[in-house]
């Protein structure tokens, strides 16, 4: 990994702290996490053998609401990149404002190299051993990288087993027939799709003349290249972790998506298409396009490939896709960052309204769902870039000077306990 995620975004807190004026007391309790959990999971594999995983649950903040933020199974899940994520998390909730602090938990694992039942065991054992913080007032898990529906379901059975009663509010993220929301799978891609369309208007840009090219193409950026097109948008490039699609006069989205439905681990590996040329993930990154939407994970964009992207606007589907330096140089180039903590906030936020349909156990359409969604999405992009203008400073700049100092407030009228 490039650079340590967690100095990454402790760097952004420091920025924002000076712009801000943040009282130093406020800065020195928002610099930690409130609470850090590692388990050690033992899973009985298929073969016989225990295998014995690390896991993590971090509570970055609940001043604002519960905590809140998904799980991530990858091999090189750490500590600091679970504490990275859940600091996100309390950004991205304070500058959408919903009720919620951030938390963020992982499993240091393949489970691609798993089978389904030994991912099953992994989650429940990890759900039982986190258990202790958790719960639909303190802490609610969702899906993150290599997570689906199928494994909040499991989470949501095991923590129902153990307090005799269906409890639905523990997780979101949900299958629709567990208490999930309508909307809630293709949220994050979703907002991902109203940011780039909300900036191109801002911008005086028309979407059927612009093109895209979208890093990653699981949850997020699967969702995001499909509605991009859908709204007109020429969306030229594709990736997985299995590599690049170029098609400058743009790919089948629709295509690819069946493509992936019955790949091998739901990968583009192997697709082929006339006019269809493979790239590497770097060269996505480096494509004469209008928007780049980096949407698989953190560290791409960095002081080395930086000065060399000729996107003008970039859009961040994945959490801290962009350091800090890389940050700077894509500044003085011009170049538009929509921040990941506003970019990829549809998840969140269709996470707070599938919260409150399972808290009131009542149940909306999507039409009500999406457009509550833009609304929000929308209403928090205009405040950050209204506040952009006002302060001369880019839009993640701009996001985190609202988002902190939310949180600082809030604390601030808290006052510190005892
Ligand atoms: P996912 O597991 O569904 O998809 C991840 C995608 O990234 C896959 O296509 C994978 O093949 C690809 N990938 C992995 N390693 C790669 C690499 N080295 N180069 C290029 N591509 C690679 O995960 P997701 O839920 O789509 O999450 C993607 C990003 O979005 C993460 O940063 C996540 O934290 C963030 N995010 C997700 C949500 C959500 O609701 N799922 C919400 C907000 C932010």
């Amino acid at each position: 990994m490039a650079e340590n995620v967690f100095e990454m975004a402790l760097k952004q807190l420091d920025d924002v702290a000076a712009k801000i004026n943040l009282d130093p007391n406020i800065h020195k309790i928002l610099r930690q996490p409130e609470r850090e959990l590692i388990v050690a999971v033992p899973v009985l594999m298929d073969d016989g053998r225990i295998e014995v995983f690390t896991g993590y649950r971090v509570q970055y903040s609940s001043v604002r609401g519960p905590c809140k933020g998904g799980i991530r199974y990858h091999p090189d899940v750490t500590l600091d990149e679970v504490k990275a994520l859940a600091a996100w998390m309390t950004w991205k909730c304070a500058v959408v404002n919903i009720p919620y602090g951030g938390a963020k938990g992982g499993v240091k694992c393949d489970p691609f190299k798993m089978s389904q039942k030994e991912v099953q065991r992994l989650t429940r054992r990890y759900t039982v051993m986190i258990m202790p913080i958790i719960g639909g007032r303190r802490d609610i898990p969702a899906p993150d990288v290599n997570t689906s529906a199928e494994t909040m379901g499991w989470i949501m059975d095991t923590v129902s087993m153990f307090e005799g009663r269906t409890v639905l509010d523990i997780v979101t993220g949900k299958p629709i027939e567990l208490g999930g929301s309508l909307g809630r799978r293709e949220a994050t891609g979703r907002g991902v799709m109203i940011s780039t369309l909300q900036l191109l208007k801002k911008m005086g840009e028309d979407p059927s003349r612009t093109t895209v090219a979208v890093q990653g193409f699981g949850n997020v950026g699967s969702v995001a290249a499909d509605l991009l097109s859908k709204e007109g948008c020429k969306v030229v490039a594709g990736s997985d972790v299995s590599g690049g699609y170029y098609n400058p006069k743009g790919l089948d989205i629709k295509g690819m998506l069946e493509y992936v439905k019955t790949s091998k681990n739901h990968l583009l590996e192997g697709y082929k298409k006339e006019g269809v040329e493979r790239i590497s993930n770097e060269e996505i990154l480096l494509l004469d396009v209008d928007v780049l939407a980096p949407s698989a994970l953190e560290n791409q964009i960095t002081e080395r490939n930086a000065a060399k992207i000729k996107a003008k606007f970039i859009v961040e589907g994945a959490n801290g896709p962009t350091t800090p330096e890389a940050d700077r140089i894509l500044e003085d180039k011009g170049a538009i960052v929509v921040p990941d903590i506003l970019a990829n906030s549809g998840g969140v936020i269709v996470s707070y309204f599938e919260w409150v349909q399972d808290i009131q156990a009542y149940f909306w359409d999507v039409d009500e769902i999406n457009q509550n969604l833009e609304k929000m999405i929308v209403k928090s992009f205009d405040e950050v870039w209204e506040l952009s203008k006002e302060k001369k400073v880019g839009m993640r700049a701009a996001a985190y000077m609202i988002a902190v100092t939310r949180v600082a407030n809030a604390l601030k009228q808290r006052g510190i306990f005892p």
